[in-house]
């Protein structure tokens, strides 16, 4: 028997090996092991039937939060009824990571940033090198891959937020940055001096739309003009935008105030007091969405049940505002530099536990209304972000690869199965994965292993953070 499993008949849409059209997959455990027009079934432990759908490269969501504080206890079931099958989660708090990653994982790739946050993994708004540099030698032993600088939301100076890129480019480790600092915030200012604390560095900007929302400008669109006219002049920031309306953010009060500058820039916006009763009235109306499970995962609720669940949490909850205005997320999703290339290199959901795992239903929206094709849809939601996270086996079904494999209802854009490492975790519907599978440097493989989980070594010096983008965007990852 050649094949633990074949899927057979799907539509493949793998553009790093030129394939588009019918063909049989053949899997041979956590590998792909051979495509081909027509696979002999008797040569399979498994078949399965898969003609309805499109068979794509796993979809690698660079941009998800599963943490406690986030509301992550339903976080990788969402995931995986959304087709995901390898997800990057921005910013932890490490722990919390961990702790979900094993008890409520769902068979996914998960890989974690270690996030710096005054008061919690640093001690003030201006930690000096040495601390950064101690922060990151304990995330990188724990196994995170990188540092999640969080600006927006906790800000730090400019100049500490500069040392903190530089210790983890020194170390050749990830380093994303939700744009913000002391001096600016969670808009269009902030990103542009993100863009120039990275100069000469390398750095992801997480969530390119979400600085563009018409705070400063008064309009949104030209905002993103601005900032995707930025990232196409500064190749060294590699980005991902996500498509949803809704943002996420934290619904946690302390002393009267929203902690998150996040939270109070999003109550200004609508009118509303940056307070706590701003906030409640907010949620009472609706523009504030709290975070609550339902039925395995995560929903919006409004009005009074709203406020209640969030004074019964003391507001510790995630909190969604319909804040991403339509043209800010299609250009950013679209847009393209001079040589045809994508300015910005991904599409990621911020999802994870907030209830915005989008990529697939409104990325197959983007390609019915043909404003990606297919090859581009999955250039930007899987071999990019494999490349961007250092996964050369990830993001194409070559012969060897990774049998991460995600399958997609051409007709209603809808996620119908996945399989991660070559076993189910979707299947029409029904969950069948469990555990996680986590993602790490060589740094981080033994205490992980101590842990008990199994894990994937990637190669972030190797990444498009470090390596910068390959000259045919189509081309097999190195
Ligand atoms: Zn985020």
């Amino acid at each position: 028997m050649a094949f633990s499993t074949i899927l057979r008949g799907g539509r493949v849409v793998d553009p790093a090996n030129g394939r588009f059209g019918t063909f049989d997959v053949g899997v041979d455990g956590d590998r792909v092991a051979e495509i081909a027009p027509e696979l002999d079934p008797a040569r399979a432990g498994r078949i399965l039937e898969v003609g309805d759908c499109w068979v794509v490269p796993g979809v690698i969501d660079l941009h998800v939060h599963t943490s406690r504080r986030h509301g992550g206890y339903n976080a990788h079931r969402m995931m995986a009824r959304a087709g995901v099958c390898t997800a990057l989660d921005m910013g932890g708090p490490w722990d919390e990571f961990i702790e979900f990653a094993g008890d409520e994982g769902a068979g996914l790739n998960v890989a974690s940033l270690q996030q710096v946050r005054p008061g919690l993994t640093v001690g003030d708004d201006d930690p000096g090198r040495g601390e950064l540099e101690a922060l990151l030698e304990k995330s990188l032993e724990e196994g995170a891959v990188g540092l999640k600088l969080l600006g927006g939301h906790y800000p730090m100076t400019p100049d500490s937020t500069r040392r903190a890129i530089e210790v983890a480019n020194a170390a050749r480790a990830y380093v994303a940055f939700h744009g913000g600092s002391t001096e600016t915030g969670s808009n269009i200012e902030g990103f542009v001096e993100s863009v120039e604390l990275a100069r000469d560095l390398n750095l992801h900007i997480p969530h390119v739309n979400s600085y563009c929302r018409g705070q400063i400008k008064e309009r949104a669109i030209d905002e993103i003009t601005e900032a995707l006219d930025l990232l196409a002049q500064n190749r060294n920031i590699i980005s991902e935008s996500y498509l949803a309306t809704i943002n996420g953010t934290s619904g946690r009060c302390v002393d009267g105030v929203p902690e998150s500058k996040a939270t109070a820039q999003c109550l200004q916006l609508a009118g509303y007091p940056a307070t706590e009763e701003g906030l409640e009235a907010a949620i009472r109306d609706g523009w504030a969405r709290i975070n609550a499970p339902r039925g395995g995962e995560n929903v919006n609720i409004t009005g009074e049940e709203a406020v209640r669940s969030w004074r019964a949490r003391d507001t510790i909850t995630s909190v969604n505002f319909p804040v991403n205005p339509a043209e800010s997320r299609l250009l950013a999703a679209t847009a393209r530099n001079g040589d045809g290339s994508f300015v910005v290199d991904a599409i990621a959901s911020d999802g994870g536990a907030h209830p915005r795992n989008v990529n697939v239903s409104s990325g197959m929206a983007l390609v019915r209304t043909e404003a990606l094709t297919a090859e581009e849809f999955v250039l930007k939601t899987s071999l990019n972000p494999a490349r961007m996270l250092g996964c050369p086996s990830k993001g194409h079904l070559g012969e060897g690869a990774d049998a991460d494999i995600t399958g997609i209802d051409p007709e209603t854009g809808s996620p119908v199965f996945s399989l991660v490492g070559g076993e189910l975790v979707l299947w029409r519907g029904a969950l069948v994965g469990s555990g996680s599978t986590i993602l790490t440097t060589e740094r981080g493989v033994d205490a992980l292993q101590a842990k008990g989980f199994s894990t994937r070594v990637v190669d972030v010096a190797g990444s498009m953070l470090y390596s910068g983008r390959p000259a045919d965007p189509f081309s097999r990852p190195a």
